[in-house]
């Protein structure tokens, strides 16, 4: 990032996601905790969250695909990776030569994990599906997979590790019906022979509100990060703390006159003379256009509205007559406890999850790290 752009960071405090996870792990024990640092570790930057999480108490990370386990493998991050989410083009014989364990799905994927492994035993944890109906092999594929498996386990060419699923977070009922598939698509699977070190089900949701979905590890993504997956809970109410605050610095101001439009289609007009404040943070940085109407800035101690239309590039602030000056620092959010909002309060604006107010802000952001330890 050139240092002639305009300042555009997320800040992104890494005690913060450490104490996280160390709050997660302790929830959860005695299961492992497993951190997902997929989506470039939703937003907030691969390798420096995936070493913290480890520093944190995480045991492994998950990636979701073979390409980020390569890329947290040449940064020298020798935990146990997961990676689940494969298709035909998928480079196993790269991911089982840096040992990383992966998630199968589909007999085709074994085979092909089989086909390229050389001579090296792969990890594979074998996923069924539970009600989400995403990937997991269905009820009627799942006892062929499972004794392709345990074959090819008896034969010393992989090492059948665990048995998976992921939950749809929706009812308690509905995720109850899920882990009674669950543990029922475990025991047809020893039926067949399998013995699994590891059952893995929940993330945060069930982790944190669920312990019959903990099995032997939890995979944390969005509490991690210090937001909530609940509606009716915030981070902080949970005990977390948001990791990211996304920040920027007034560009220009102007003094106009009442009734003077501003931004795209002049959906906004002043009520009166007014002092209007840019802020170089438009849609193409993660904010939300459709939440312009709702959304409010932090600036010099108060809450601004966006006024108007959120653009690309930039959004304006009406600051009435409070003082303000070109390189004034503006929060869009963070922890929340300066009165910034939350990327939950995004979230409402949005009429989104906080998850996807953190993973979509922008590359151009540059990212900053405070409180990093050595690795
Ligand atoms: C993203 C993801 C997680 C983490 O989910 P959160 O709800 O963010 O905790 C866990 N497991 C799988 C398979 C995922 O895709």
């Amino acid at each position: 990032m050139s240092a002639l752009s305009p300042a555009r960071r997320a800040v992104i405090d890494l005690e913060a996601f450490r104490s996280n996870v160390r709050t997660l792990a302790e929830a959860a024990a005695p299961a492992e905790t497993m951190i997902a640092v997929k989506a470039d570790a939703y937003g907030h930057g691969m390798v420096p969250m995936a070493r913290a999480a480890l520093q944190g108490g995480a045991t492994s990370l998950a990636v979701l695909d073979i390409p980020a386990a390569l890329t947290l493998r040449d940064a020298g991050i020798e935990a146990p990776l997961f990676a689940w989410l494969h298709g035909p083009d998928s480079d196993f014989a790269a991911a089982v030569a840096a040992r990383v364990d992966l998630g199968v799905s589909a007999l085709w994927q074994l085979e092909a994990i089989l086909a390229a492994r050389g001579s090296a035993r792969p990890r594979v944890h074998l996923k069924v599906d539970t009600g989400l109906s995403r990937n997991g092999a269905s009820v009627q594929d799942w006892p062929g997979l499972v004794r392709r498996a345990v074959e090819a386990d008896a034969a010393g060419e992989l090492h059948l590790h665990a048995a998976w699923s992921h939950l749809a977070d929706a009812s308690v009922e509905d995720d109850e019906a899920a882990l009674a598939r669950f543990l029922e698509a475990v025991a047809v699977a020893e039926d067949e022979g399998a013995r699994f070190p590891l059952l893995h089900l929940a993330a945060s949701s069930a982790g944190l509100r669920m312990p019959a979905a903990r099995f032997g590890m939890v995979r944390f993504g969005i509490a991690a990060y210090g937001i909530s997956p609940f509606d009716d809970a915030t981070g902080a109410d949970l005990g977390l703390v948001p990791a990211m605050t996304v920040e920027s610095e007034v560009a220009s101001i102007k003094r106009v006159p009442a009734g003077h439009g501003v931004s795209y289609g002049l959906t906004y007009r002043t009520e009166g003379e007014s002092t209007l404040a840019l802020v170089p943070l438009g849609y193409a940085d993660g904010v939300p256009r459709v939440a312009g109407p709702r959304a409010s800035l932090l600036l010099n101690g108060r809450r601004f509205p966006i006024a108007g239309r959120v653009a690309m590039d930039q959004v304006v602030l009406d600051v009435g007559d409070h003082p303000v000056a070109v390189g004034d620092r503006v929060v869009m959010f963070g922890p929340g406890t300066a009165g910034e909002p939350t990327a939950e309060e995004w979230a409402d604006w949005a009429k989104t999850i906080g998850d996807e107010i953190i993973a979509r802000v922008g590359h151009r952001v540059q990212r900053v790290y405070r409180n990093e330890l050595p690795s």
